[in-house]
Order: structure tokens, then sequence, then C-alpha cells
């Protein structure tokens, strides 16, 4: 049976992306070795990871001054590669969700943390507006997309200070204005690749102004300076990411990606929001249009299981939703056809009108 992958990550990947990684692994760009074996300083792989790069460049639309990273230890390593590179005296934060706790917690660790304003009190249902970072912040830090909560900014605030975004989830879904940010990061196994790599994108002018010592593995600049060679990078992961990259390109571009993203998110919200039984978990202007979480209304909460079950009948896969909400999460990447998205949205359809 066909199967329709919403789970939060790791996720679907086009089919694209997973034919050529299968075949480079039985055979990777003619050499006859496996892409499990060759060398990363290898010309054939050398030249996988410079086209990577030129086309996250390319597709970010992404400005002179600014290097494209691909390093290892997964979205939270940057919880702590960021202010260990960044923080001098005070950073900014805001607290959106259960990633963005995280990276709160390890910028304590290196100095002031100005925790402008948290969505906490609301098991973070919603993006709080009305803050205000202090111009003396060395940089403000946010999360554009909440996985777990569902929430989402979906634009580039204006602030006095540069900004840094965790970008896990959301990155390649909508042009971003790069030129405001200091470094953005985004894990790769949600709209790129499989987990093993991160994409960190990094002004170079923004570096070196920190006075404490940085260990070499944790200093932006050592991966600049070797163009993410300074160690092993994650070989598979990245060659999965070009294949992602040149599929995005094939399609249009990131306006491409939206368009579809938005169509996929807007099908659904509307099914959930005409509906007896479900209902949306957060503030309809700050829903995700990646991940969309919604539960059973109260009077039908026990039907839940079944739900789960004649949706698993379907072939619809990791709509279970994460344990600090509950209820349902359905991921709707770039890679998930509208196809998928029509199938659930008839699961629902066919369940209300059982019920
Ligand atoms: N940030 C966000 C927004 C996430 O969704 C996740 C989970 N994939 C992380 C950070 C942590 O990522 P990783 O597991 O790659 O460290």
């Amino acid at each position: 049976m066909k199967k329709h992958n919403f789970y939060a990550g790791p996720s679907i990947l086009s089919q694209y992306t997973i034919n050529n990684t299968a075949e480079a692994i039985r055979n990777f760009a003619g050499t006859g070795l496996s892409i499990l074996e060759v060398s990363h300083r290898s010309k054939e792989f050398t030249a996988v990871i410079d086209e990577a790069q030129q086309l996250v460049k390319e597709l970010l639309e992404i400005p002179e001054g600014y290097q494209v990273l691909f390093l290892g230890g997964g979205a939270s390593m940057q919880f702590c590669m960021v202010p260990f590179n960044l923080l001098n005296k005070k950073a900014a934060y805001i607290d959106t969700g259960t990633w963005a706790s995280n990276a709160i917690k390890e910028a304590k660790l290196f100095g002031e943390v100005d925790v402008v304003a948290s969505s906490a009190d609301k098991n973070y249902t919603y993006i709080p507006k009305n803050y205000t970072v202090p111009a003396d912040a060395d940089y403000f830090h946010f999360t554009t997309n909440n996985t777990i909560y569902g929430t989402e900014t979906r634009h580039d605030p204006d602030l006095n200070v540069p900004l840094v975004a965790d970008m896990s989830s959301d990155i390649f879904s909508r042009p971003v204005d790069v030129s405001k940010y200091d470094v953005i990061y985004a894990g790769a196994q949600k709209n790129l690749a499989p987990s093993g790599v991160t994409i960190v994108i990094v002004k170079e002018s923004a570096l070196g102004h920190v006075e404490r010592p940085i260990p070499t593995m944790l200093d932006y600049r050592t991966h600049v300076k070797k163009g993410s060679m300074f160690n092993t990078p994650p070989v598979l992961p990245i060659y999965s990411a070009l294949q992602t990259l040149k599929y995005y390109k094939e399609l249009g571009g990131i306006r491409a990606m939206e368009r579809l993203d938005l169509a996929k998110a807007e099908l659904l919200y509307e099914a959930i929001d005409s509906s007896k039984m479900f209902a949306g978990t957060v503030n309809p202007e700050d829903r995700s249009i990646m991940n969309v979480c919604f539960v059973m209304k109260p009077e039908y909460a026990e039907l839940e299981k079944e739900f789960l079950e004649l949706a698993t009948s379907k072939g619809i896969v990791g709509i279970k939703g994460h344990r600090s909400v509950g209820g349902f999460r359905a991921s709707l990447y770039n890679a998930l056809p509208i196809e998928s998205v029509k199938v659930l949205v008839d699961a629902m359809n066919e369940f209300e009108k059982k019920h």
C-alpha cells in the first residue's frame, strides 16, 4: 500500500533524492565505488560539497560575505556554537518552545541572556508579539518554526540587532532576507536530507569579536577556512542534500516550494476549521505551514485511537502528536505531495460521517 509520510523528522524526502542516493550507494559518480566508501577529499566528493554550497547560496539568494557550512552535531550543537562564537556580553532570545528553550539554556553558559518574551504560559500555542530587544544585545535568537507546537514566524523581523535563527524545520519553505542575519542554522532531517548534517549560514564579518578562546571544532572560523573539510564531514547526508537542492531548483526554487507548501497547509487547516470533531491547537495567525497540530474536541476525545487506526489503514504514517501537545501532528514538509494531504483530509471526513 502507498504510504503517506507525515513524520516530523527524520521525514519524507523526494523520490529524486532517495533514488539518486540509492544509486550513489551502488556506484558514485561513475567511480565504481559506493558513496559510503569514498574519501571526502576525492575530487568527486569535493565537487558535491562545492555544488551543494553553491546551490544553497543560489536558492536562498545569499549575499556576498556569507559562508555556507555543512557540519555534524545536529541543530542542537548550534545551540552552543552560536553563543560560543557570537555572545560577548548579552544576547536576546525568545522562548517559543522546546528547541528555543534548549538554545536559551546553552546560551546562559556564555553570558547574559535576556529572554524578551515567552509563550510557555499557554503551552507555546502562540508567538509573542510585543517585546523589546535591548539595543546592546549582540544578537536576537529565534526559532522560525516550532516543530513540536506547530507555530511559525514566516518573516524576518526588523530589529536593531543582528538576527540568529534556528530554521531547522522550515528552511527552504520561504524566501529569507539573509542580510538581516549573522547566523542561520538548520538540521537537515526535515526539508533537506537524512539526519547527520546541519547547514550553517554564517556572516563572516560577525566572527572574531568574542574574547573567549573557542575550541577548534566549535569555532566557525575553522570550518569557514577549511570549507567544511576541517574534519570528515557527513558525506552521505551532504550527497543527499545536493540531490534535494537540485530538485528544488528544478521545481522552480524557493518561491515554487512556498506556493506548494501554502496550498497543502490551507487544505488541511480548512478541513480542521470546518470540522465538528477536530480542532487546531494554536493561535490561527501563528499557525505553522510545516507542522499542523490538531486534537479531537473534548466531546470526541475518546475517539482519538480509533481515528489513528483508520488513518493507519489508509497508509497514513506519523500523525501521532508529540507527547507535549497530544492529539495529532501532520508534518507537511516540501517533499510531501498534496495528494497525501488529500488522503488525510478524506480520512477525517470519512471519520466524521461515521460518527
Ligand atoms: N531545532 C528544531 C526547530 C528542531 O525541530 C529540532 C529537532 N529536529 C532541533 C532543533 C534539534 O535538532 P537535532 O536533533 O538535529 O539536534
